[in-house]
């Protein structure tokens, strides 16, 4: 069975975008201490049966290479008899440096997901930089263009869709395609999602496998509805104080959106176009990740 856990490495972040969940950005990195005692917690809940991914997140994960470089390394060394078979650091985009590139790359099965939110006006509105408030889709998007040159594993891109841009939804796909991407993670705010939302979902997607039906490259739609439960363990710092940090959740999550007033019409348009090889989704009878 495949199992994501999952380790918060920062709080640390130095944007500040406009629905941020994390409402403490200030305390320091985890200590080495502190990501042995989780990640010895999260082991004591794996099984070495089970394909095991492990997730990075934070605040902007890149602030803490030390932390990752540690827990990979920890994870490696004391639990070599469990089978890892993938790691990935989401980014907010915006740090970029060989060094990064050249600890990733010496990782099999490492893979990054850089947050972006479709296209400049789209971004921008939204995910602004902590000290200057200007928004930070231009670094964003010459960073991206490095990591996919440069990574061996392909990037994926997040996309966040909420009611105020699911108009917009086809722009931001197109625009994220054409800056190099293959991979299109598309992120839903269940909170959002009325039957206008529904409506706009629909057809944005009817749009982009029509654009996509035209271009060479193929591209790969995640858009995060199908219906499969994974167990997620988050390691969370409590409050400001590091010296009290802890683990304090563990529960048994939906990775998706399951929502069946979209999946219906969707899976039925997939249904027809994915025959053609073009556009591929984790949508539908022909799911099988590559
Ligand atoms: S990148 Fe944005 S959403 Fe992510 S932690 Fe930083 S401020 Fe929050």
């Amino acid at each position: 069975m495949r199992k994501r856990y999952t380790l918060y490495i920062t709080k640390v972040c130095n944007l500040d975008c406009s629905y941020c969940y994390e409402l403490d950005k200030s305390s320091k990195n985890l200590s080495n201490s502190e990501l042995e005692k989780n990640i010895d917690f999260i082991f004591s809940n794996a099984s070495n049966k089970d394909d095991i991914e492990f997730e990075f997140i934070g605040g902007e994960t890149f602030l803490n290479m030390d932390g990752i470089k540690f827990a990979c390394n920890y994870i490696e060394t004391k639990y070599s008899d469990f089978r890892i078979t993938r790691y990935i650091a989401t980014t907010n985009g915006t740090i970029y440096s060989k060094d990064i590139v050249d600890f990733i790359n010496s990782k099999k099965v490492f893979e990054i997901g850089i947050s972006i939110d479709g296209n400049k006006i789209m971004h921008d509105s939204c995910r602004h930089f902590k000290s200057t408030r200007k928004g930070t889709y231009s670094i964003v998007a010459e960073n991206s263009k490095k990591f996919l040159k440069e990574l061996k594993v392909e990037p994926i891109v997040t996309m966040t869709v909420h009611k105020l841009n699911i108009g917009s939804l086809f722009s931001g796909i197109k625009s994220l395609y054409n800056l190099g991407f293959n991979l299109i993670n598309i992120g839903v705010n269940k909170t959002d999602i009325d039957d206008r939302f529904v409506k706009l979902f629909i057809e944005h997607h009817k749009q982009i496998c029509e654009y996509i039906l035209n271009q060479e490259r193929p591209l790969k739609l995640f858009p995060m509805m199908e219906k499969q439960k994974s167990i997620s363990i988050q390691t969370r710092l409590k409050g400001n104080d590091i010296n009290n940090s802890s683990i304090v959740d563990v529960y048994e999550e939906a990775t998706s959106l399951d929502d069946d007033r979209i999946s219906a019409d969707l899976k039925m348009y997939y249904s027809m176009i994915i025959q053609t090889n073009k556009v591929w989704t984790n949508m539908g009878e022909n799911y099988e990740r590559k």
